[in-house]
């Protein structure tokens, strides 16, 4: 991994989305790929861009925050297509505002309270921000979001067409991990179904993203509906150990 080049995985990921699409009889262009930069450099985003990516995701507030001059200075926000760069980390209300300020759209709203700060934030910035919803399937304590039978996600979608500076844009997860595929589908699959069935329950609200599937289990995301998947260690190589 580390002595190939971030075009040459850029490249390879793109023929396993290719292929992956091929299978499910879907359109490549029905699946963007996210280039997950966190723990890695200006430099190596800027490297990503120049191959043509222009969906980034950063799991902290501060890190991106901190590299962002260096990504003005290499011209990512420049071009005639700008670079997008989502906030795909848990977030803390306390940093709502900074997060409106300097990211995209936030992938990973999990509480109505953060709904609201970031609608607050979004009135004072006159700014409209795309979100997605993050829905937790399984119970282990490391991850976040919503569960599907939670009361907080309903009270959330019911009050979410009155925050009219947020645009609900779908739903993003993190399965378990698993070196068994067949072990990760059932997730997949189940939130696509809840999309599904939101979908179905909230008609004044826009469910079209899915955002599954990681470096080691993107090509089945795929086969169950993925719209977005978010690739780190397969395009920039290893992170540092948390
Ligand atoms: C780090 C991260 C990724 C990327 O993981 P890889 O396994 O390196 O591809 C995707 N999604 C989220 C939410 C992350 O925090």
């Amino acid at each position: 991994m580390n002595i190939m080049s971030i075009a040459d995985n850029i490249a390879r990921v793109e023929e396993q989305i290719a292929a992956a699409c091929r299978r499910a009889m879907r359109p490549h262009e029905s699946v963007q790929l996210m280039a997950v930069s966190k723990t890695h450099p200006a430099a190596s985003i800027a490297e990503a861009f120049a191959c043509g990516i222009r969906l980034f995701g950063e799991n902290r507030v501060q890190e991106f925050a901190a590299k962002r001059p260096a990504l003005q200075t290499a011209e990512v926000f420049a071009d005639a297509s700008p670079a997008c760069f989502h906030l795909i980390g848990p977030l803390q209300s306390n940093k709502a505002t900074r997060a409106a300020e300097i990211f995209h759209t936030v992938d990973s709203v999990d509480s109505l309270r953060l709904a609201q700060r970031l609608d607050e934030a979004c009135a004072a910035a006159g700014k409209r921000l795309p979100v997605l919803i993050e829905i937790k399937l399984s119970p282990e304590p490391s991850k976040h979001g919503l569960a599907p039978d939670a009361a907080e996600l309903h009270q959330l979608l019911e009050r979410l067409p009155e925050l009219k500076n947020l645009h609900m844009r779908g739903l993003m997860t993190i399965p378990p991990y698993s070196d068994d595929l067949e072990q990760v589908r059932p997730y997949f699959r189940q939130l696509r179904e809840l999309r599904d069935s939101l979908a179905q329950q909230y008609p004044a609200l826009q469910f079209d993203g899915l955002s599954m599937g990681m470096s080691h289990d993107f090509s089945v995301a795929i086969e169950e509906g993925s719209t977005l998947v978010r690739i780190g260690t397969a395009i920039f190589g290893a992170r540092p150990p948390a």
